[in-house]
């Protein structure tokens, strides 16, 4: 077959079950890109050639056996280094956790192996999942494939750089405040939360548990789907995960139909801040989908706007209290156990060398936020805050199916532009962190190149907590009108 790198996750997946390609060929046409071009784009902290080909292996063994194959067996995947894998490097991006190789696996990484998908690597990320750049890094920056000069977006820049440098057809990502979503729409991929709980956290580091939600990143808005169903799910190992069925995303990337559906534009994001060029892609994507037969209405969100200080003191809050087990006792990096000093001191001198600084300050915002004195002043009205925008979500709800954004105020931003402002950074997050508070589901699809400085843009459709599917159907019918996945215009690296 030509380039299989090219082929979507369903055409590989059709490739290797009619047998016009084996897994083992698949995996190995990856390792390849992989070794060709991630020096140029360090998507992965860890390639795990040997276990993919064994996984791979497995699954043509499977076929030649006459077993059933699950709809993504032999698919290569990059798995963000926030989730465990049994004996396999996961860092979170952190040094202290180097050279910790977890004894068991997250239920998502289960559940891919279980269907056969074949675990490329763990992909890089801001560390703990904080950022939105991938510079927070510790091991480094990823590059984005449009511009390599520029970031991929963060925390999940490593699994979305991969997927659109055809190093992966799929990536798993975390959204706590937009790490699916903002990658996604800087790179001209597709990448989606689910609603809070759809998707098990065990085994995955926690950064701020209350918003955590892993999810799916690829080229296409089928894959994305079809990965979505093999990862989704309750799990008695989650106490927040939902006991209800999955929506059917699935059935709604093929129907690909908004005709007759209600979409409401979010009239808070718009304006001040948000480049020309995107908004400009943005207001053509809903003139796309209102030709589709969809009926626009603009609809207000007034607390929408509270979204980013809501968030900066309810995710560093949870993080104090989550990043408390890292203390050189029990996991990775221990500092100065020389026998001359006392457990404390080892814990502080470890989380100094071990935590870098967008890490730390979290820890000690975070930690004074929940401080006697202060909580009722930061955590708790934070909280009501949040439930302001959970009201606003269900009024908006009330008269439109999904609400649509711009995903990203701006296109992909520099390297080394915003890592020294803390503010500019936490901006690329203020239209994604809404869905977060509220738990609902939100998703990214590419729309178009910004006109003034020719880089992907994303559309973000947000639905309901448990109407994933709302938002599926919607990005297939734009995905279908729009000529298809972005990505063919990915520059050759
Ligand atoms: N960029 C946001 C932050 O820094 C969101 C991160 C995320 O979703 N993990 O917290």
């Amino acid at each position: 077959m030509s380039d299989l790198t090219r082929l979507t996750a369903f055409e590989i997946a059709s490739a290797v079950a009619s047998g016009e390609a084996s897994a083992v060929e698949v995996a190995q046409a990856h390792l390849d890109r992989i070794a060709a071009v991630d020096d140029m784009v360090h998507a992965f902290l860890h390639v795990d050639s040997a276990g993919a080909l064994a996984a791979a292996a497995r699954v043509d063994a499977a076929r030649a056996a006459g077993e059933a194959l699950g709809p993504l067996a032999g698919v290569p995947l990059a798995l963000k280094d926030v989730f465990t894998m049994s004996g396999v490097p996961t860092t979170c991006g952190s040094k202290i956790l180097e050279g910790w190789r977890p004894p068991y696996d997250a239920t998502v990484t289960r559940r891919l192996k279980e269907a056969g998908v074949v675990i490329l690597g763990k992909t890089n990320m801001d560390e703990f999942a904080m950022g939105s750049s991938t510079e927070n890094s510790a091991y480094g920056p990823t590059r984005n494939p449009w511009d390599l000069d520029r970031v991929p977006g963060g925390s999940g820049g490593g699994s979305s750089a991969a997927v659109a440098s055809f190093m992966a057809p799929l990536g798993i990502g975390t959204d706590t405040g937009g790490s699916i979503r903002q990658p996604a729409a800087v790179t001209g991929t597709v990448g989606a939360k689910p609603t809070y709980g759809g998707v098990s956290r065990y085994g995955l580091i926690a950064f701020s548990s209350s918003l955590d939600q892993g999810g799916p990143c690829a080229r296409t808005v089928l894959d994305a789907a079809l990965l979505h169903e093999v990862i989704a799910g309750h799990d008695v190992m989650d106490s927040t995960s939902i006991s209800a069925p999955v929506p059917p995303v699935v059935a709604a990337a093929r129907a690909a139909d908004v005709s007759g559906m209600r979409i409401g534009v979010v009239r808070e994001f718009s304006g001040e801040g948000y480049q020309p060029g995107v908004e400009t892609r943005f207001r053509e994507a809903v003139a796309v989908l209102e030709s589709l037969g969809a009926s626009v209405s603009e609809v207000s969100c007034p607390h929408f706007t509270y979204a980013l200080p809501a968030y900066y003191l309810i995710a560093p809050s949870e993080c104090s209290s989550n990043l408390a087990r890292f203390d050189g006792m029990r996991f990775g990096l221990r500092v100065g156990d020389d026998g001359t000093r006392d457990a404390e001191q080892v814990m502080s001198l470890t989380r100094d060398a071990g935590f870098g600084d967008e890490v730390k300050r979290r820890i000690i915002l975070g930690t004074f936020a929940l401080s006697s004195g202060y909580y009722d002043a930061y955590y708790g009205q934070a909280q009501k805050v949040r439930t302001l925008i959970t009201r606003d979500f269900e009024r908006a709800f009330e008269s439109v199916d999904v609400l649509v954004s711009m995903t990203t105020p701006t296109t992909a931003f520099r390297i080394g532009e915003r890592a020294d402002d803390p503010m500019a950074m936490y901006l690329a997050d203020l239209c994604t962190i809404p869905s977060n508070l509220s738990g609902g589901a939100a998703m990214s699809v590419p729309c178009g190149l910004s006109p003034d400085d020719g880089l992907p843009v994303g559309l973000q459709i947000m639905a309901p907590a448990l109407a994933d599917d709302r938002m599926y159907r919607v990005a297939a019918a734009y995905e279908a009108a729009s000529g298809g996945p972005l990505t063919r215009e990915v520059p050759a690296l």
